[in-house]
């Protein structure tokens, strides 16, 4: 991608289209004459950088060859003929006009500018030179910060992809056809499409509101009228739940905190509970993202909150879901979405936020942080966080409020814990293993259905194997993470096709069955921590027609997981108990 370099009142400036730089420049009796032409935008960007720092001299500079392979800046004098007339300017800073409430609050390519542009508006013509054109204007008027996409500067350590925040480790060194020299790509981001070294990044904040359009002030106030509606809303939540929606309300309320931690039991209905804060921020005519790390989530939220929000416009994006150039005041997304927005929500929900791939990519955690005004807040729910935060949490370090008991008003099931010596052998020879017969009896005698969960992809032939030898009655199936039928078996066994499922943690959280019950093979097996403890047990006893339920976690030995999970659980249901939230205790 061509890029500009030229100085102009002392500056270095890097351009996508000059000659709307130089007919602007000429309109304030500035005359710009020499630009030097890259080919790549980080190239440009690392020049800018080599003059500003004095580095390079300034006059035979470009004679060097550059210095990470690639082709040196071309000196273009630039004559006035090359400049824009001024009427075509003025048309540029119309367009900018009408395009930048289309585009404000995203981070993106130029590929992608262009896909919002064709959705989104009602003109035609989309040449690269208009686009170009139109662009730089928003960029000379400091309203759009042009970047490459992947950046270069200095040393390596300070590279990164600008739209992921990914480090040197993730960029991929190759020989680029767009840009004829070496360049670097984006490997971590990949799936949102290529981000490279040698072609800009747009990140356009969203307008100041005074400038938003009217329409949105329309929306504002028809969701005034419907306020009534979600109020009633919750007026039926449980008195724990809404101790929760209140603290959360007060959270963005008073916008003090960054983050608010909704530590929620599983089963607890978690996203009931955000309503009235996500309700006060779209009144005051705010923004609001809906984020989790899980598409399957995505789906599952999105027509609850069409439900509470129908006035609202809410699209949905994930990789699949058809939306991604839309925009609305609530957006339900991945984690990865977010990395297209720029500055833009002043809250955003983050659920399952101790989920895999979020808790642990500094990236999708850094994208939901630029996705935030400066003033935004993050509300995190999740019913396993990590034990750090658990600590910072009753330390007070973190603010948080916790929901210790399910919307139903039964505690927790909690686990049986048995150990069976040799347990593993004795799946693999069938032999009888006492605690998974009970556990299987029961199952049977209340007419439920069971998850048996085991540590790994190579553990569920052989249950199977033992459960047809020793329960040849069940109708069991097993799935894992490769399985390609896995999304029919889990819906069969939804159905009640099956009476049991063998699962690896794929399904540890998610799939709700209502007469569920639990049992975990090799509870100590060291890939399970508390989290995975706690979400797999947290299967069972989900609905109010079946509150409890069986969990059995059957070890060879006791772990420091099994008792962090057990302690875990137990803590939840005491304080549930302290709280008067308990409707019956389970007497165990
Ligand atoms: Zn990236
Ligand atoms: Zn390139």
């Amino acid at each position: 991608m061509t890029a500009w370099l030229y100085r102009v009142e002392g500056r270095w400036c890097v351009s996508l289209a000059l000659e709307t730089d130089v007919a602007y420049w000429r309109e304030k009796g500035v005359d710009v004459t020499e630009g030097w032409r890259y080919r790549s935008v980080a190239q440009a960007m690392c020049e800018r950088e080599a003059l500003e720092k004095g580095k390079r001299r300034e006059r035979g500079w470009m004679h060097v060859g550059f210095a990470r392979g690639g082709v040196g800046g071309e000196n273009v004098p630039v004559g006035l003929g090359a400049a824009m007339e001024r009427g075509s300017l003025k048309k540029s800073a119309e367009l900018w006009r009408e395009w930048r409430p289309l585009l404000g609050g995203r981070s993106l390519l130029l590929s992608e500018v262009r896909r919002v542009l064709a959705i989104r508006w009602k003109g035609d013509d989309l040449s690269q030179q208009r686009i170009l054109r139109v662009l730089q204007v928003g960029v000379l008027k400091g309203e759009v910060f042009l970047r490459s996409a992947v950046r270069t500067i200095g040393g390596q350590a300070n590279w990164r992809c600008e739209r992921c925040h990914a480090g040197r480790s993730r960029l991929v060194q190759t020989a680029c056809a767009r840009c004829g020299g070496t360049c670097y790509y984006c490997d971590e981001c990949l799936l949102l499409g290529r981000s490279r070294a040698c072609e800009p990044l747009l990140q356009i904040p969203m307008p100041a509101r005074e400038e938003e359009n009217t329409v949105q002030e329309a929306a504002g106030r028809e969701r005034a009228s419907s306020r009534n509606g979600t109020q009633a809303g919750t007026m039926s939540l449980t008195p724990a739940q809404r101790r929760a929606a209140e603290r959360a309300l007060a959270f963005v309320r008073d916008g003090k905190e960054p983050v608010l931690l909704l530590w929620a039991v599983t089963g607890a209905g978690k996203t009931e509970m955000t309503f009235a804060a996500v309700s006060h921020v779209l009144n005051r005519q705010g923004r609001v993202a809906v984020a989790t790390p899980r598409k399957d989530v995505v789906n599952e939220l999105t027509p609850r909150f069409r439900h509470a929000f129908p006035a609202v416009r809410i699209v949905k994006l994930h990789g699949e879901s058809g939306e991604t150039w839309l925009d609305g005041e609530l957006v339900i997304a991945t984690t990865h979405q977010l990395l297209r927005w720029y500055r833009t929500f002043d809250l955003i929900v983050v659920d399952e936020v101790d989920a895999f791939p979020y808790r642990h990519n500094e990236s999708l955690q850094a994208g939901v942080r630029r996705a935030l005004k400066e003033t935004g807040q993050q509300l995190w729910l999740t019913a396993t966080p990590p034990r750090s935060w658990q600590t910072a949490f009753r330390q007070g370090k973190l603010p948080g409020v916790t929901i210790p008991v399910r919307h139903h008003g039964h505690p927790l099931p909690e686990p049986y814990i048995t150990l069976e010596r040799r347990l593993w052998e004795k799946v693999l020879k069938k032999r009888q293993i006492t605690a998974l017969d009970q556990f299987l009896a029961h199952v049977q005698r209340v007419g439920g259905q069971a998850y048996l969960f085991v540590p790994s992809l190579s553990h569920v032939t052989p249950v199977l194997h033992w459960l047809s030898a020793h329960a040849p009655e069940l109708r069991a199936a097993g799935v894992s993470s490769r399985d390609r039928e896995r999304e029919k078996k889990v819906q069969d066994f939804r159905d009640g096709e099956y009476d049991c499922l063998v699962t690896t943690t794929v399904l540890e959280r998610g799939v709700t069955v209502s007469n569920a019950h639990v049992a975990i093979l090799q509870a100590d097996h060291p890939i399970w921590d508390e989290a995975a403890l706690v979400q797999m047990s947290g299967r069972c006893g989900r609905s109010s027609s079946f509150p409890s339920g069986h969990v059995f976690w059957i070890a060879q030995e006791a772990s420091r997981e099994q008792s962090r999970a057990l302690k875990h659980i137990r803590r939840m249901n005491r304080e549930a108990w302290e709280n008067g939230w308990l409707k019956a205790k389970d007497g165990r």
